[in-house]
């Protein structure tokens, strides 16, 4: 049983405890499912998370826009990380897929979120392109004035959810200005005449993934969300809530690495007696626990402070995104270590936590970004 102990910290209400305790039970009861077709193993999750009313989260109202509760967001990703990797990519994207919608989306675009919270309809985030993944403002997608809509043309890649998704929120320019002030952002139907899907991308970890081709796709001018222009803002805005919570997915890894661990060389005889009798056993055992809390500390506090009501929780979050990831990536590697062939096994455990934790130090930033960001944002508070 993995430590629950942080439940405790005054980060959070009784409301997030005893979500934390419902969750865990349903966990337990649900997953892992069987992961063998990716794209069924996924569409099944969203349909259970939605029928368990796990994605109501995703969005806290349906109709009008609110701020997500960040807390709530990153117990879900910990907690169902912790249990079934894939389980915790459906939940995330639903909320990242949504998250433009549910903050800035108008009363027609927030039609999908009562889709999408319920595990009717499946989202996606349609940022990255082949030329530009962290220069993502250089970005060259087009949506070009038509009439009474807008023209989309271009390609967007790496996209989760890209092949299964019912509902894509794209970043296009627009060319208010050049660069970050030119892009606007759209909502996009998946099933919208030249939108195709030019390739199915296999990563280390497998999970939906595409890309995209436009070709010519035409929207009604009602598909933008915000204003023209205001589209980088608005990715920027709902990254700021999200990177957080993919430390909160990273820490879920770690801990069950540590669990994992901790049982392994419990059991494990060595030597005449518990692997765990080992003294350099034991420290990395807490090395690893060191790392847990330590993570943990950082992404509760991000979490805590932008429901709190900062407006942005830039370098909160960037800390504990970099942190987390980095540090999950070390104690799973440990995990792997003391379970030693079987640790390489595939199907085993801490084989998958190996694989599931390194996209994380790419997306959403990747770690080399948040060190800048980190550095901008220390620089700029003269701290
Ligand atoms: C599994 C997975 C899922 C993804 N899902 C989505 C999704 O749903 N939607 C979406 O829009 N995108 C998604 N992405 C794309 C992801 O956000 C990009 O891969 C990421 O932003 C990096 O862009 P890139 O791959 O083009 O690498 P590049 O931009 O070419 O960067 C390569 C490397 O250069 C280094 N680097 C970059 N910038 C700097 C800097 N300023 N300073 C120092 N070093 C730097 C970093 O080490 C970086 O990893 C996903 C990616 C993966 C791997």
């Amino acid at each position: 049983m993995a430590d629950r102990s942080f439940l405790d910290w005054p980060f959070f209400e009784d409301r997030h405890r005893d979500y934390a305790e419902r969750l865990e039970a349903w966990c337990r009861e649900n997953l892992p499912v069987d992961h063998s077709d990716t794209d069924a193993a996924c569409r099944r999750l969203v349909d259970m998370l939605g029928a368990g009313g796990w994605l109501l989260a995703t969005a806290v109202d349906s109709d009008t826009p609110a701020p997500l509760d960040v807390r709530t967001l990153c117990i879900t990703r910990e907690t169902l990380a912790r249990h079934d990797g894939l389980a915790d990519f459906a939940f995330a994207m639903q909320g990242l897929g949504t998250g433009t919608i549910s903050l800035f989306g108008d009363a027609g675009h927030r039609e999908w979120l009562r889709k999408t919270r319920a595990g009717k309809a499946i989202s996606a985030f349609a940022l990255s392109e082949p030329r530009s993944g962290s220069d993502v403002a250089n970005m060259d997608m087009a949506a070009r004035r038509d009439g009474d809509g807008y023209v989309l043309s271009g390609e967007k890649t790496w996209i989760s959810n890209g092949g299964i998704a019912d509902v894509y929120t794209v970043f296009a320019r627009t060319g208010e200005a050049p660069g970050a002030k030119g892009i606007s952002a759209f909502v996009v139907a998946a099933d919208t005449p030249g939108l195709e899907i030019a390739e199915r991308i296999d990563v280390i970890a497998p999970h939906p993934l595409a890309r995209l081709r436009f070709n010519n796709v035409r929207v009604p001018a009602s598909a933008l969300i915000g204003k023209p222009g205001e589209g980088f803002r608005i990715a920027m805005s709902v990254l700021d809530v999200f990177r957080s919570t993919v430390g909160a997915a990273a820490l879920g890894f770690a801990r069950r690495a540590l669990e994992e661990s901790i049982k392994r060389t419990s059991e494990r005889t060595l030597f005449g007696a518990p692997l765990f009798d080992l003294q350099m056993v034991q420290g990395h055992i807490a090395d690893m626990a060191l790392d847990v809390d330590a993570a943990a500390l950082l992404v509760y506090r991000a979490a805590w402070t932008k429901d709190m009501g900062a407006p942005r929780v830039t370098r909160e979050a960037a800390m504990a995104k970099l942190y987390a990831t980095d540090r999950a990536q070390s104690v799973i590697d440990k995990a792997v270590q003391l379970h030693g062939g079987d640790g390489v096994r595939h199907g085993h455990i801490v084989e998958s936590l190996y694989r599931e934790i390194r996209a994380l130090r790419i997306y959403e930033g990747a770690s080399d970004v948040q060190k800048v960001v980190i550095a901008r944002q220390v620089m700029g508070a003269g701290a």
